[in-house]
């Protein structure tokens, strides 16, 4: 089981859990509201996080959802709260709700190019054989961004979209120096292939730089980055992207650049996210 984490009084987090892509969970607690971060992606997901906040006495009273996807959304009516979303994601979400998530359903889906196998593999494995599914609407829907008083904290919300999903939100705390990235600086997956764009990739990485911040949540990542973990993550994918479009996709000249850039031989997480710039580039 993960580790439930309590980085201050003010914030609380459960890590996530690879094998059925469990996104990380957090709560901001304020004092007067406490601002839960994501749903999760079962009931179950939901419940266990509850349940370890309970034993820390504190309650979730509102929620954000950082994206439509499954796996942020599917514990959203155990959590039994008002949630916020951006209108994007209230979109997907009434898409969602017309799905069934039986093996045949989803096998039809993923025939079709809607689901893709990784996130229908994710969702058997997680939610076993009770497919019941039913998502709420989101109570509080926003275009842009969205400030919240939880009484002596507060949070920037906003809406950055980005490869991975277009109606990807960023949840900054600046009393914490704590922002949370959701998925927005992963790859988008639901496509032929995997891949970044150079475009998509400098403008967040540009505004989330804007952010002074300590600590890093990207939602899929074992334990939140530092200020400095985060700042070579960035520099390998603003590197990454600045390489695949000079070297027009060509991956030898943009591999021994890097190298000879970096100093030291690539890695394997290197050339992945190399390879998803040069999908994005042919693309
Ligand atoms: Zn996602």
């Amino acid at each position: 089981m993960q580790k439930f984490e309590k980085l201050s009084d003010r914030l609380f987090y459960l890590p996530p859990y690879q094998k059925t892509d469990r996104p990380i969970l957090a709560a901001v607690v304020g004092e007067k509201q406490t601002l839960i971060i994501d749903a999760g992606n079962s009931s179950d997901h939901a419940k266990l996080f509850n349940e370890q906040l309970a034993a820390h006495q504190v309650y979730g009273d509102i929620l954000i959802l950082t994206h439509w996807h499954w796996d942020h959304v599917f514990g959203l009516s155990e959590m039994n709260m008002p949630s916020i979303a951006n209108s994007l994601t209230y979109d997907n979400i009434k898409k969602l709700q017309k799905y069934s998530w039986d093996d045949g359903a989803l096998e039809q889906r993923v025939e079709s190019g809607i689901e893709i196998p990784f996130c229908a593999d994710a969702i058997k494995l997680e939610l076993g054989k009770n497919r019941e599914i039913s998502i709420p609407d989101p109570t509080i829907l926003f275009d842009h961004q969205l400030k919240l008083n939880l009484g002596g904290i507060t949070c920037h919300i906003e809406h950055l979209g980005g490869d991975h999903s277009p109606d990807s939100n960023i949840v900054y705390i600046p009393e914490e120096k704590a922002l949370f990235l959701g998925d927005c600086l992963y790859s988008n997956m639901y496509a032929e292939k995997w891949h970044y764009t150079y475009e998509q990739m400098n403008r967040l990485l540009n505004k989330i730089e804007s952010f002074e911040a300590n600590i890093y949540f990207l939602s899929h990542h074992p334990a939140p980055l530092t200020k400095q973990q985060f700042s070579s993550f960035a520099n390998l994918l603003r590197t990454s992207a600045e390489l695949t479009k000079k070297h027009q996709g060509e991956l030898n000249a943009i591999t021994s650049e890097m190298s000879s850039q970096f100093g030291r031989e690539l890695n394997e997480d290197d050339l992945e996210i190399i390879t998803y710039f040069i999908n994005g580039f042919f693309q």
